[in-house]
């Protein structure tokens, strides 16, 4: 038979409080739980010994603990760590683990699938499934740090998995709350990054929601490019996105916009690309991330040679764009940036 009961981690803070003193229990039971979750990584209530024996037994029954169990693992040669994960429903999530010297960053999925088709992105190619839960989005979290190293801690969490995040805004600002609460994940606010392709409409809702990093995924800066590249962009094209980020109140010199712009040769890689883009975001508080492609069997696209990638940079840097060249990482395992496409089982 299959558990119908409500997972816990589907709930904040303040909805356990409220379920709590509901029950006659003191609502400042529910920090006590969250912090057994999520700061210690205890998922059995049986073993929460600072809380009453009957209230434990009354959590046990009353909830399920865990939304995603491990599916298998592949580790990259540069200590990129991708997880695949399994949901009830048996649909799989990605995530993916990257340590980069003193910083270890998790990256999230939030839908299975997504539906904005972006024409070189893996998952686009998949088509849309479902949104994830608040739950299974928090158990990235719970799964992953379990492939920690000894000593080795999590200290930044990007939401550029699978799925767009802003399609799924109440779940992924209930996951978010969880992350900062000081309870709970205790990140940061700027060690926390939230991804969008560019749903305009949601993006002050963000914003004003939780204190998060914003990236846009742009890609091109005219749009007739970004129409092919992100079809999103005919439903909201570059004057919306761009406009809706210049009066932001939250964008600030000491809270930029991150710009992801992947390279992609003979697609948006010429230099006249580069002078557009240093042209369309003058103004807005923004630090472009460029990216060479990931080629994927999806996509016929490929990255440009690594001159024409620094090229585009220069030309950036020398209009007064704070611009950084990423390199890829765990491409050997297909866990870099939209290469997270879940099909075939992973040993
Ligand atoms: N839907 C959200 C978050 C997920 S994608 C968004 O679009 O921002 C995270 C980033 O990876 C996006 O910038 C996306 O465009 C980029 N990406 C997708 N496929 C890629 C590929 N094959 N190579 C490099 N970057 C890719």
């Amino acid at each position: 038979m299959t558990d119908s009961r409500p997972h816990l981690k589907d709930l904040p803070i303040e909805a356990l409080r409220a379920r709590l003193a509901a029950e006659g229990v003191a609502p400042w039971r529910a920090e006590q739980v969250v912090s057994w979750l999520y700061a210690r990584g205890v998922e059995d209530p049986m073993a929460m010994t600072d809380l009453p024996v009957a209230l434990r037994e009354r959590l046990a029954g009353a909830w399920r603990w865990r939304a995603l169990e491990w599916d298998g693992r592949v580790c990259s040669a540069d200590g990129t760590v991708k997880g695949r994960l399994r949901a009830a429903d048996g649909a799989r999530v990605e995530a993916v683990l990257i340590p980069e010297g003193e910083r270890t960053t998790l990256c999230l999925s939030t839908q299975v699938g997504c539906p904005l088709a972006c024409s070189f992105c893996a998952t686009g190619a998949l088509g849309f499934t479902r949104n994830l839960s608040t739950a299974e989005i928090l158990d990235q979290v719970c799964r992953m740090r379990e492939a920690l190293a000894p000593g080795q801690r999590l200290t930044n969490v990007v939401f550029m998995g699978m799925g767009e995040p802003l399609l799924n805004l109440p779940r992924v600002v209930d996951a978010v709350r969880m992350l900062l609460h000081p309870k709970a994940f205790a990140l940061g606010p700027r060690k926390v990054t939230v991804s969008t392709a560019g749903v305009v409409p949601r993006i002050g809702d963000l914003l004003r929601a939780v204190p998060v990093n914003l990236a846009v995924s742009l890609h091109a800066a005219d749009d007739e490019v970004r129409d092919v590249l992100v079809p999103l962009n005919r439903r909201f094209p570059l004057d919306a996105l761009l406009g809706a980020l210049r009066e932001a109140p939250e964008i600030t010199p000491r809270r930029p916009v991150f710009f992801e712009y992947t390279l992609i040769e003979g697609v948006n890689d010429a230099p006249e690309a580069a002078r557009r883009l240093a042209e369309r975001i003058r103004g807005i508080p923004a630090k472009v991330n460029l990216i060479p492609l990931n080629p994927h069997p999806d996509t016929t696209h490929g990255p440009p040679s690594a001159e024409a990638c620094s090229r585009f940079a220069g030309l950036l840097a020398r209009r007064g764009v704070t611009v950084t060249l990423r390199r890829s990482r765990g491409a050997d395992v297909d866990a870099a940036c939209g290469q997270l496409a879940a099909r075939e089982a992973v040993a």
